[in-house]
């Protein structure tokens, strides 16, 4: 393959992140494709048996197997780096298979993490449930609050482990503050960046160790396909991700990885599209939604606790946010009143999607750490989507006068 117009770091590095979105990493076939191709094999082949020989010592560049490695997903995994300002990515089967492996890669028994409290529900699952199963202690933490950070760090931590903003409580964590304190214990710092994509924050510029990525979201953009990704410096990849991620196989099929790339030709364009349609539609909401006692949890809006720091880690405040109307009634009165809004859990989709956490991606948690992240039972999580703001708002408010707000 042709290695046209991104392969070059020196030219490309310095690319910005709208340009990288769309070209960073191209790989040209010798027939000069515009779009990226997509090959869909398992395997390879050699021309004599010393290639193979060499690929398989680790002494010579080359593809082997797909579960290793495969050109369009090499190329996005390429793209995604430049995009992230990272040294390098692996691309993984879905979001959870990236937060997965992103853990166990690093963590054994006898370790221990410290996660946020507020987090997308199968994130606790895996603090909560899974890395207990095999001997590595966890602590939960207000995430918003720094201090408390520090005040969890023992002296067998390995990894912190949070997203910001929070899904769906739309928590801001202090990323400069946190990443710090964790390169001064010698800890891993792993973020969960699903909800502002590489478009609109970039976690390492802030000192993160370790960004991993549900593409499922803003990065396809589309609700086609799920995907994701890790992201870290190339000695953390080659020598902690990969003999993890090759053994085990969490790998992201070369179709994903091409509606993927399809995806981030427009991802910066769209990322700032949703993010001023739900700024204009939270305006509009607030001061109906206050009235009525509830509550708005809005990062892009200046009653949001953590706003000045939203909007100076990130360059805007993504398609996401959340309101609380205080009873499951109220709740599933507007869910059912809408029209043009669907009634979905996805997010970073197109279109504008809402839903009630409490009763579906955070069903699975106890009642007990629902509640002490703030999961309500009159919470609704929206994801503005692309259409015409002034639809959405009409939509919008024919749900709140359902719900008498
Ligand atoms: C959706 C999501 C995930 C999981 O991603 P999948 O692609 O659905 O596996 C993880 N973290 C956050 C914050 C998410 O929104």
């Amino acid at each position: 393959m042709k290695k046209t117009t991104g392969m070059d770091r020196a030219t490309t590095r310095n690319w910005r992140p709208a340009t990288q979105a769309v070209r960073g990493g191209t790989w040209r076939s010798e027939h000069g494709e515009t779009s990226e191709a997509m090959f869909l094999t398992s395997g390879y082949t050699y021309d004599d048996a010393q290639t193979v020989a060499d690929r398989f010592a680790g002494e010579a560049q080359g593809m082997t197997y797909s579960r290793l490695q495969n050109p369009t997903v090499a190329m996005l995994e390429e793209r995604i780096a430049l995009l992230e300002g990272a040294e390098a990515c692996r691309a993984q089967a879905t979001g959870m298979a990236a937060m997965t492996a992103a853990l166990l890669c690093q963590l054994s028994a006898g370790d221990h993490c410290v996660a946020a409290r507020a987090a997308f529900g199968s994130c606790r699952w895996l603090v909560d449930n899974l890395l207990p199963r095999f001997g590595i202690e966890t602590t939960v933490v207000d995430s918003a609050d720094t201090a408390q950070w520090e005040a969890a760090i023992k002296p067998n931590t390995k990894v912190f482990f949070f997203e910001t903003p929070a899904n769906p409580t739309l928590d801001i964590v202090d990323l400069k503050a946190v990443c710090a304190i964790a390169k001064a214990h010698g800890i891993t710092s792993v973020v969960d960046n699903a909800f502002a994509s590489p478009a609109l924050q970039r976690p390492m510029e802030f000192g993160a160790d370790v960004v991993a990525y549900s593409a499922t979201k803003l990065m396809d953009g589309q609700g086609r396909v799920l995907a994701g990704a890790i992201c870290g410096s190339e000695e953390w990849v080659l020598e902690t991700l990969m003999p993890f991620q090759r053994n085990t196989g969490p790998t992201l099929s070369a179709f994903n990885a091409w509606v993927v790339h399809k995806g981030l030709e427009t991802l910066s364009m769209r990322a700032h599209q949703h993010s001023r349609n739900a700024i204009e539609l939270g305006e509009f909401m607030e001061a109906r939604i206050v009235k009525a006692g509830g509550e708005m949890r809005h990062p892009g809006l200046p009653s949001h606790a953590a706003h000045a720091l939203a909007t100076a880690q990130m360059d805007a405040t993504g398609p996401i946010f959340a309101f609380d109307v205080r009873t499951r009634e109220r709740a599933f009165a507007m869910l059912d009143a809408l029209e043009l809004i669907d009634i979905s859990n996805n997010i970073g989709d197109a279109r504008s999607l809402m839903c009630h956490p409490a009763s579906t991606t955070h069903a699975g948690l106890t009642d007990e750490a629902r509640a002490e992240m703030g999961v309500t039972e009159g919470l609704l999580r929206i994801n503005v989507g692309l259409e015409d703001i002034a639809d959405i708002a009409e939509d919008m408010d024919r749900a709140m006068k359902a719900a008498g707000i």
